[in-house]
């Protein structure tokens, strides 16, 4: 495979994971973002194709079969799975991709590409996760909950990543990002092609 880089960042919902992104991806021309599939309806404010690819179970099952997802996994009761062309053919190009996903996802990505570069980002504490949930006002008061539940297991599964950053405050977390970004890039195993040519 080429030299771009495959980020993966994951993090319980409501730890501010999407904005954090949104201002990485603003920032970096040489990150492109790899949009999932999902069989999640849209909420308000999402667009097709940009935020997701919203389709149905039976166009997700097709998806599968064809064997055209990286990963794919169960979150919260819907499907999500990361389209495979796309975020190859990127890498390929020497382009660096980042996937937005759960942990179960990143791991069997972890899997199939141990050199990608897994991120995982902490709330503060679960006290302010509740709270950030319940102000993004997004979800009924039974998701929230089962977006609580697994927001306890699933900080247990943050020693499966190469790196941890807290999401205390936006700038700080997104510039720890970059930092992480610029370090990995200068790895001796990631410039072998140009330390040869001197
Ligand atoms: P939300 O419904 O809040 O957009 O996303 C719910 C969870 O699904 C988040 O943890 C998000 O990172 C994860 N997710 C989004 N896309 C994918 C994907 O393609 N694969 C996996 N495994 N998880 C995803």
């Amino acid at each position: 495979m080429g030299n771009g880089l495959l980020i993966v960042i994951s993090g319980p919902s409501g730890v501010g994971k999407g904005t954090v992104c949104k201002r990485l991806l603003a920032d970096n021309d040489r990150i492109s973002l790899s949009v999932s599939a999902t069989t999640r309806k849209a909420r308000a404010g999402e667009i097709d194709k940009i935020s997701y690819f919203f389709i149905s179970k039976e166009e997700f099952e097709d998806m599968v079969k064809r064997e055209e997802f990286l990963e794919y996994a169960y979150v919260h009761g819907n499907y999500y799975g990361t389209p495979k062309k796309y975020v190859l053919d990127k890498i390929e190009n020497g382009q660096d991709v980042l996937l937005e996903i759960d942990i179960q996802g990143a791991l069997k990505v972890k899997e199939i590409y141990p050199d990608g570069v897994f991120i995982f980002i902490m709330p503060p504490s679960m006290e302010e996760l509740k709270k950030r949930i319940i102000n993004r006002g997004t979800e009924t008061e039974e998701a929230i909950s089962k977006r609580l539940e697994a927001a306890y297991e699933e900080v247990e599964h943050v020693l499966k990543y190469d790196y941890v950053v807290l999401n205390d405050e936006i700038e700080t977390a997104v510039k720890k990002i970059e930092a992480i970004i610029d370090a990995e890039r200068c790895k001796v195993s990631r410039q072998l092609d140009i330390i040869n040519k001197i």
